[in-house]
């Protein structure tokens, strides 16, 4: 391998890093919604994040032995409503661009993550 080619390596794995750190983190606007969400549901210890790639969301509550702890929630930023494909299929599982669960503090050990993880997203696609 010549250097060149090191050199190029190295930049790929590092835009990759980038990407996964932020597809797994709420943005500012989910964050609001999570707050809100945990509020209404105090035996939920997190809240699972599904981006759709029509651009909306849903949104749950979980509970430490990884079941519902509140009604799923769906909506759209900055729109009134879900689109119209959503409001067809229920933001069908296949349309799942990320799905991953935004714990709330203090955060549980990583192996009652683990666990509520693959109980949780097991079924579904998600961006690693
Ligand atoms: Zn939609």
């Amino acid at each position: 391998m010549t250097y060149r080619e090191t050199a190029m390596t190295k930049k790929k794995k590092k835009a990759a890093k980038k990407v996964k750190n932020r597809a797994l983190v709420a943005e500012k606007n989910e964050e609001a919604m999570v707050e809100g969400i945990l509020e209404g549901s105090p035996d939920g210890i997190g809240v699972v994040i599904v981006r759709l790639e029509c651009g909306c969301k849903k949104m749950a509550a979980v509970a430490r032995d990884g079941e519902p702890a509140s009604k799923l929630i769906m909506y759209r930023d900055q729109a009134e409503s879900i689109c119209d494909k959503c409001k067809k299929d229920n933001g069908d599982f296949m349309r799942v661009t990320e799905a991953f669960i935004h714990w709330s503090k203090p955060e549980p050990s990583d192996q009652e993550k683990e666990a509520i993880n693959a109980k949780v997203l097991g079924t579904m696609p998600v961006i690693h």
